[in-house]
């Protein structure tokens, strides 16, 4: 299994290639999927290829360009029933802050949202905990891990990558989201990651962090409890 980074935006989207095919986690914000085809092009497959578009969460910077990579690539679009309800309108979404200062940008940006509306849809997927994907030519399952929305999930792939989506950030370093609808399920899933003993996370915004970087987040978080 190979994992192709690419920045779309505002999070990070994964090509994930493996010998049955192509799954992308995560569509970016609106207006990439042309560039996500051609990233998937430059690596030597046809769009066709695709046989999964697997959505971490329904927030804008994940789920704004699914649509239009359903078009350009004919594959399902796939995410946890729990977030069904938010890409069903296309207003933006942004949770509580977790500190005064995120809320504060949270306020800022919901303020100017209006701005890049959703394009809304209704999943072809409807994804549950511990579900298997292989149907969809990847060895992988789904962990559901809410917290920063109800719907929340990561991935993980046998070969121990997990895809942590929001739950987990790396933005300067491991830390929780900036937002978040639920604290303590957030808090409880970041347990939960740590219990599947990743062998590196590919979160969706900042870099990929490995299992000692996770231990240590984890001591942090046993440390304030
Ligand atoms: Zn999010
Ligand atoms: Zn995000």
């Amino acid at each position: 299994m190979q994992v192709h980074t690419l920045f779309t935006g505002v999070a990070n989207t994964f090509i994930v290639e493996n010998s049955r095919g192509v799954v992308v986690v995560d569509a970016g914000m609106p207006r990439q999927a042309s560039r996500i085809v051609n990233a998937i092009r430059a690596r030597g497959h046809a769009p066709q290829d695709v046989r999964l578009i697997l959505i971490t969460h329904g927030h804008i910077d994940h789920a704004g360009s699914a649509v239009a990579l359903k078009k350009l690539t004919g594959a399902p679009i796939a995410i946890h029933r729990g977030d069904a309800r938010l890409v069903e309108t296309p207003s933006l979404k942004i949770p509580p802050g977790r500190s005064a200062a995120t809320e504060a940008l949270g306020a800022l940006t919901r303020a100017f949202g209006w701005v890049m509306p959703l394009e809304t849809f209704v999943p072809d997927v409807l994804l549950d905990d511990d579900q298997s994907l292989r149907e969809f030519g990847f060895n992988a399952r789904v962990a559901h891990t809410p917290g920063h929305t109800a719907g929340s999930i990561s991935i993980l792939c046998d070969d121990g990558a997990l895809f942590v989506g929001d739950a987990i950030l790396n933005l300067v370093h491991v830390a929780f989201p900036l937002f978040w609808e639920d604290a303590a399920s957030a808090r409880e899933s970041a347990r939960k990651i740590h219990a599947l003993k990743p062998r590196v996370c590919y979160t969706a915004h900042g870099r990929a962090f490995d299992a000692s970087e996770l231990d240590a987040f984890i001591a942090r978080q046993d440390a304030r409890d």
